[in-house]
């Protein structure tokens, strides 16, 4: 069944969306927090999106680049709705990645068609299915890690540590950048966690091959063959 994901936090609008979207045959999940959309995207991978412009913690736009920026993820097709109707609002929604804009109040029929013509034109969400660096490899459908063939298990935080560094293979991340890509952006987390999380996800791994996670002192961390 075709997924569609509500990010609303005007609970009205959407359970109105949902019950529309629902009785278009659609699956729907709603989420209210922009921090949390990224994760819920990753976890549901719908085939369209429905993004409020304003929201809690983060902007609609903000949240419509963070996920163009991922390779898994890019070309789910993010629909934009927002009360501002000014055409400076609506280039600054085009330009960070979304493919179509409606703007509030909507007629739902018209909405409905929207999601439908942005459906059609919905690829496969999972272009990338399998992520790999050397004898590493992340089914990202089963949202499994392997090393060689060895099953390696990962709490969530350590997976998703793992895929940014595997979708970023080579480039130094700082603490702070993993923070706001694992944690979101208004999360306080001390930025030593990462380092916990990173013990953790090296000794998971090590178990069954070299360490590839290289620490850059006094900065952050690489996956690398260095
Ligand atoms: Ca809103």
């Amino acid at each position: 069944m075709a997924k569609v994901l509500v990010v609303e936090d005007e609970n009205a609008l959407a359970l109105l969306l949902k019950y529309n979207l629902e009785k278009e045959g659609y699956e729907v999940a709603i989420e209210a927090r922009g921090n949390k959309v990224l994760s819920v995207v990753e976890q549901e991978l719908p085939n369209v999106i429905l993004l409020d412009w304003m929201l809690p913690e983060m902007s609609g736009v903000e949240i419509c680049r963070l996920i163009r920026s991922k390779p898994d993820l890019k070309n789910i097709p993010i629909i934009m709705l927002t009360a501002k109707g000014q055409e400076e609002d609506k280039i600054k929604g085009l330009n960070a990645g979304a493919d179509d804009y409606v703007t509030k109040p909507f007629s739902v029929p018209e909405l409905m068609a929207r999601v439908r013509t942005n459906m059609r034109r919905a690829p496969d969400v999972m272009t990338v299915k399998e992520l790999n660096f050397e004898d590493i490899k992340m089914d990202l459908v089963q949202k499994k890690v392997f090393r060689g063939t060895q099953y390696i298990h990962l709490g969530p935080t350590e997976f998703r540590l793992l895929k940014i560094l595997m979708e970023n293979q080579g480039k130094v991340f700082l603490r702070n950048d993993l923070l706001k890509i694992v944690w979101g952006n208004n999360i306080y987390v001390e930025p030593r966690t990462i380092d916990v999380h990173i013990r953790r996800l090296r000794k998971a791994l090590n178990e069954f091959g070299p360490d590839y996670i290289r620490t850059v002192r006094a900065t952050g961390y690489a996956l690398d063959k260095s």
